[in-house]
């Protein structure tokens, strides 16, 4: 430890800070350019559906048809720039979804450690790093212990540095260990990370499960759409169509088949719901972290704080001589202590030790007393203070050993003694005599409380950040038992949680007897529900997943990061969609080994948060819960307006397919430009408020229904049922009206006939289709169920799309552009038969199916 000169030890002052602040600026990295408008909307021009349509347009010209071709250039660009706004939209709200969650960092000012924005900081601040935090500017070390940094996000090595007094560490970097304080060299635009993100900007995140699976999709349908387009084309050429009708017939089928609106609305409801979640405190830190969520099968859930308030307050303390009650209100630090004089002479000498080994601490803020670090740290301060204890110099501290879920202790060495604090089943094997010690711990676990082991010793040695600990060195001063209430509506998430088929283990670090207790208290764990520690679960991991299934709720208590790990992997093994929270800096691989790792916004290592793929703003339970409702809402919302999208693809293509099968003797019923018109036209804002319908009230009733957004029921209903039924009734009302005009089969109809009966055909399926969009609001209620006006964007949206029917079939130039006239009264009644056929469809399919996964 190199002598640190005292005005060092006392930082900056306040007011120099603020100046420093004002003159030179936040500490705000640049923002990272945005991806430039111009490129976004570039890329909603070229993209897979987009050079589809491209190619579509220059056949159209090949085939020396112009104006179709500049129609189909026109909506391109339509359809670019819709998407373009949705995704601009989306990434924005992604963008504000950041801004939620800032850093908080440690510095010393005036003498006193605060906490404060880590945009605050100023050069020659001098900071405090504990394990977990991000280094949020470059430093100088002016004082190591036992510290640990992973400089893997500059320098791509895994392996942490352990830098010493003097060197630098750098912003971005993360502690993983120890701790240290060091000297702001440079912040904002001046870090080496500024530096580096201004030279690696445009790297990308790599895409999500779910962007690959839905490329997938669009690959799959493109794949499908080029093969049967090209095959119709032959068709045609073997009938002996002209080369450019046979293209036509090609790029039609293309188009048909291709859902165009489809990319932008799923990224557009995944972010709606991004956003709802945030509203509930559960920041989503990767978009289709929402649609997972909405799958999750099991919580792992931590106690403190999760589950309980993280109020702490000391309530009692065991010391050799006696228990010594401690009475006073929440953080304030007066109160008094009853017992035994010596005991509490006793306790008072075990706090005078213990705070050495904390930082936390109370303080007075708009006129309340407020925790500012730890909780249990700050109840130890406040233990402290009421029993009159001055504070420790923080000078005489020569080494400090930072408390890790691994050790669960801390230690310090002041004027050279050891003040080791820690988890009593931790600390008590290396005690010596500590019979008594350990009932009066169980005594205390048992009665909920957390309990706290307060020890020195005066021969161990600090080796690397580690205390080198052997049988009998340490001297138990005192167990402290603390009060952590649980969280007053705890109680119904859990039992939300349950209800939705989603089973909850509480792993926690702490104690058994403590987590059990807690546990029961909010209705986790029933009078013989499982409780085991880390150290007896099994070694197997296909028996330890299938004890961890046994119940719906559970404890797994003293547990360490490398068990979490192991949980996280054998639930994961059983088919579990895990969730799994963490808090501390070593449970950074647990979290990315589960589906949806969860850190804590409040309290928690920054560590975890960039780990995690949520991160809950106020720590409380209740917000997961919130989360999984809205991740099935969300998934539930995409599945609809996929459902819808591809639905009419069968009654686009029919026409084309028909026609080729019957050897060009029936006429085509809508073309190509009637096709855009449905699938960039009308489609469009149905989909949309199909996408952000609000969650129902029982999207939590019963387990989760699907694992996967597109599956083959999805496809079946799509395709087989709704779009099956749209195509059948379009095409006989295609072929009756066209009868009706005098027409027979394999004879050319009149110009006019074809206007009225392809007009009709389209009518028909617009008309379906805002029926469709009304089925697909549920996948298993019929629509008298939920009921016709629950949705009322999608209403507007129906009658936006009656506005827009109105004006493909009956403002003329259009009309005459598309190729589809006004129907007739018979033809309308089509349409209107064509809702009731769809609607009566729809409905005997979902009772059907009911009846039938019921019996
Ligand atoms: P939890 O799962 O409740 O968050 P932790 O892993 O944080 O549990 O803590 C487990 C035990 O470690 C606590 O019951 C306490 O005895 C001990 N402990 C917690 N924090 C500290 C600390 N800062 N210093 C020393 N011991 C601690
Ligand atoms: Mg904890």
């Amino acid at each position: 430890m190199p002598s640190v000169q005292s005005s060092d030890v006392r930082g900056l002052s306040a007011v120099d800070a603020s100046r420093r602040l004002a003159a030179e600026g936040p500490n705000e990295l640049p923002a990272p350019r945005r991806r430039a408008a111009w490129k976004l909307f570039v890329g909603q021009l070229t993209h897979l559906f987009a050079l589809m349509l491209w190619a579509a347009a220059v056949l159209a010209v090949v085939g020396g048809l112009a104006p179709l071709a500049v129609a189909i250039v026109v909506i391109i660009i339509l359809n670019g720039v819709f998407a373009f706004a949705q995704e601009y939209r989306a990434d924005r709200a992604a963008e504000r979804l950041r801004d939620l969650l800032p850093t908080r960092v440690q510095v010393i000012r005036d003498g006193e450690v605060t906490r404060v924005d880590a945009t605050q900081l100023v050069r020659d601040d001098l900071m405090v790093l504990g394990a977990g935090d991000r280094v949020s500017a470059d430093l100088q070390l002016v004082a190591v212990h036992g510290l640990a940094v992973d400089e893997s996000t500059l320098t791509g090595e895994s392996v942490p540095v352990r830098p010493a007094t003097g060197q630098q560490v750098f912003a971005g970097t993360f502690v993983v260990q120890g701790e240290a304080e060091a000297v702001v060299t440079a912040v904002a635009g001046n870090t080496r990370l500024a530096g580096i993100q201004t030279l690696t900007e445009s790297a990308d995140r790599p895409p999500s499960p779910l962007t690959v699976e839905l490329h997938r999709l669009i690959r799959v349908i493109a794949v499908i759409a080029v093969a049967v387009g090209v095959s119709l084309t032959a068709v045609s050429l073997l009938l002996g169509l002209s080369v450019t009708e046979a293209l036509l017939f090609g790029v039609g089928v293309m188009v048909a088949l291709v859902p165009e609106g489809l990319l932008p609305t799923v990224t557009l409801s995944l972010a709606r719901g991004a956003q709802r979640m945030a509203h509930g405190n559960a920041l989503v830190r990767r978009l289709d972290a929402v649609e997972t969520l909405g799958a999750t099968t099991y919580v792992c859930t931590d106690k403190t704080g999760t589950l309980t308030m993280n109020q702490m307050e000391v309530l009692e303390v065991w010391t050799p001589y006696g228990v010594v009650a401690i009475q006073g209100r929440g953080y304030e630090p007066v109160g008094s202590a009853e017992g035994d004089p010596a005991a509490i002479e006793a306790t008072s000498k075990a706090a005078a030790s213990a705070i050495a080994c904390i930082r936390g601490r109370a303080v007075r803020s708009k006129g309340r007393w407020v925790a500012e670090g730890d909780p249990m740290e700050v109840a130890i301060d406040v233990l402290a203070r009421r029993l009159g204890v001055p504070p420790v110099d923080p000078v005489t501290v020569t080494h400090r050993v930072a408390f890790t879920s691994e050790t669960r202790y801390s230690a310090v060495v002041v004027n050279g003694n050891t003040v080791v604090i820690g988890a009593p089943d931790a600390l008590l094997p290396y005690c010596w005599a500590n019979g008594e010690a350990a009932a009066a711990v169980e005594d205390l676990a048992g009665r909920g409380r957390r309990v706290l082991a307060v020890t020195v010793a005066s021969g161990v040695r600090v080796h690397d950040g580690q205390l080198e600990l052997g049988a009998d060195v340490l001297d138990l001063l005192a167990v402290v038992g603390l009060e952590d209430p649980p969280r007053p509506d705890v109680h119904d998430a859990l039992t939300t949680c349950r209800q939705a088929g989603v089973k909850i283990a509480v792993v926690t670090g702490d104690h058994a007897a403590t987590a059990a207790v807690i546990a029961r208290e909010v209705g986790l764990l029933g009078p013989d529900g499982l409780v085991v520690t880390g150290s007896e679960l099994p070694d197997d991991d296909e028996r330890l997943g299938e004890l961890l299934d046994r119940d719906d709720g559970i404890v797994v208590a003293r547990v360490t990061p490398a068990d979490k790990l192991r949980i996280a992997r054998a639930l994961r093994r059983r088919g579990h969609v895990v969730a799994m929270t963490g808090d501390g800096v070593n449970d950074a691989p647990a979290l990315r080994e589960a589906d949806v790792g969860v850190a804590m916004g409040a309290s928690g290592s920054d560590v975890a948060r960039a780990a995690a793929d949520l991160v809950l703003l106020d720590d409380h339970f209740a917000s997961i819960v919130t989360a999984i409702r809205l991740g099935r809402a969300t998934f539930s919302n995409v599945r609809r307006s996929l459902t819808y999208h591809l639905a009419d693809n069968v009654a686009e293509l029919a026409p084309f397919v028909a026609w080729a099968l019957s050897g060009g003797s029936l006429p085509l019923a809508i073309g190509v430009l009637q096709v855009l018109a449905l699938d960039i036209g009308t489609d469009v804002l149905p989909a949309l408020a199909l996408g952000v319908e609000r969650p129902g009230p029982r999207v939590l009733e019963g387990p989760a229904r699907h694992r996967r957004l597109v599956d083959r029921r999805l496809l079946g209903r799509a395709f087989g049922v709704l779009g099956l039924t749209e195509a059948v009734v379009a095409m006989t009302a295609f072929v009756l009206i066209l009868t009706g005009h005098g027409w027979r089969f394999g004879a050319e109809p009149s110009g006019a006939a074809l206007a009225v009966a392809s007009g009709t055909a389209f009518a028909v399926i617009v008309l379906m289709q805002m029926a469709n969009s009304l089925a697909c609001r549920s996948e298993r209620s019929t629509l008298f169920e939920i009921g016709f006006t629950t949705n009322r964007p999608l209403l507007l949206a129906i009658a936006a799309e009656m506005v827009l029917l109105t004006v493909f079939l009956g403002v003329p130039p259009v009309a005459e552009l598309l190729g589809g006239g006004w129907p007739s009264l018979q033809g309308w009644l089509f349409a209107v038969a064509g809702v009731i056929v769809l609607l009566l469809v729809d409905t005997s399919t979902k009772l059907l199916r009911r009846s039938r996964t019921r019996g």
